[in-house]
């Protein structure tokens, strides 16, 4: 039913919460789980330093990707990861679209927001939008990493 699963990533406790719950599903479809950072270019600033900052998020995206992999593969779930660079919601879709992805599973919530929104803006927009089905998770209380 599903092969191919996108786990968009921020490296929030929201994103872990989502990448256990596409472990999951993964290793019972047999399905291949994607990792996706996105570079947001808004966040960013076009400032003096703009190119270092971007530098160390891509860094970040490597990172994070790469854990996010790790883990699944530790699970015996076959794992891509990719970092992009732009419109989180954005590069998403298109990430789905380009890959073939027939579910997308993402945090309520991730590491730039307010616990208290229903859920954070990049997943709003990508369940508004996307054409695929789009599973969303909230992490544990005690999971998040965010103060309240
Ligand atoms: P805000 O709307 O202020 O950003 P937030 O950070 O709580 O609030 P989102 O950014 O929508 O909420 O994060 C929810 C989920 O979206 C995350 O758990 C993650 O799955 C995904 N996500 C958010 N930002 C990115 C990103 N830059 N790259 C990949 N996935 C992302
Ligand atoms: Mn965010």
């Amino acid at each position: 039913m599903y092969e191919d699963i996108l786990v968009p990533t921020d490296g929030s406790a929201g994103a872990s919460a989502a990448l256990a719950e596409a472990i999951e599903l993964a290793g019972e479809f047999d399905a291949t789980v994607h990792s996706l950072y996105v570079v947001d270019l808004a966040s960013v600033g076009t400032e003096v330093g703009t190119v270092d900052l971007v530098e160390s998020f891509e860094q970040m995206g490597e990172n994070t990707t790469e854990a996010a992999a790790t883990r699944v593969r530790d699970a015996g779930v076959e794992a891509t990861e990719e970092v992009a660079t732009g419109s989180p919601h954005r590069e998403i879709l298109e990430y789905a679209d380009d890959n073939g992805i027939d579910l997308i599973v993402m945090g309520t919530h991730g590491r730039t927001g307010l616990e208290r929104y229903l859920l954070g803006s990049v997943t709003e927009k990508v369940v508004r939008t996307a054409e695929v089905p789009v599973l969303t998770v909230r992490a544990d209380e005690d999971e998040s990493d965010e103060a309240e």
